[in-house]
């Protein structure tokens, strides 16, 4: 029974691997720029350094805090990722059960959300079970980020969320660093 159990285990990684791949090459990138790695419940989670840095100076539609790819969850930094581990696993478990059709799959669901005039991100099938089994970042408090008291919350169709500072829609404000 072992055997079967590892099989399967060998199956989803395989059947999730191109995405992996393309999460492990980002992270190829990030690393020699201060990123960092560790490894949780069988996933790679590369977070920090001026990867962060860069992500946040993405045009707003391209922000985000986290993404999963695979095997593999891009983040800002560390803190957010474990804030949010439990949503991005939702996404691990999901790219098991999809493979490669995941991220065409997700993203027709957000442009259907998209036509019918809903939200992409908070509408998109996949983010509403995410949100249902772990933590859902358009909808509560973001992450601390270290030297700002207030962050952005702003939606994105093809990674999680989200955050930054100046830009439109909802505002959290977090506690001042003592
Ligand atoms: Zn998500």
């Amino acid at each position: 029974m072992q055997i079967v159990c590892f099989a399967v285990r060998v199956m989803r990684y395989l059947w999730a691997g191109p995405c992996t791949l393309l999460g492990l090459l980002l992270a190829l990138v990030a690393l020699p720029f201060g990123a960092t790695v560790r490894l949780d419940e069988g996933t790679l989670e590369v977070a920090g350094g001026r990867f962060g840095t860069w992500i946040s100076r993405l045009p707003r539609f391209f922000q985000f805090y986290a993404i999963t790819l695979g095997h593999v969850i891009l983040g800002i930094d560390h803190t957010s990722l474990l804030a949010h581990r439990a949503h991005e696993h939702v996404h691990v478990r999901q790219y098991e059960r999809w493979g490669v059709l995941f991220i065409p799959l997700y993203c027709a669901s957000s442009l259907l959300q998209f036509f019918c005039g809903h939200d992409p991100y908070l509408g998109n099938r996949f983010e509403r079970e995410a949100c249902s089994h772990g933590s859902c970042p358009g909808e509560m408090s973001a992450p601390s980020i270290p030297g700002q008291t207030s962050v952005k919350v702003v939606s994105h169709p093809t990674g999680s969320n989200i955050r930054f500072p100046n830009k439109k829609r909802k505002t959290i404000f977090l506690k001042k660093p003592q």
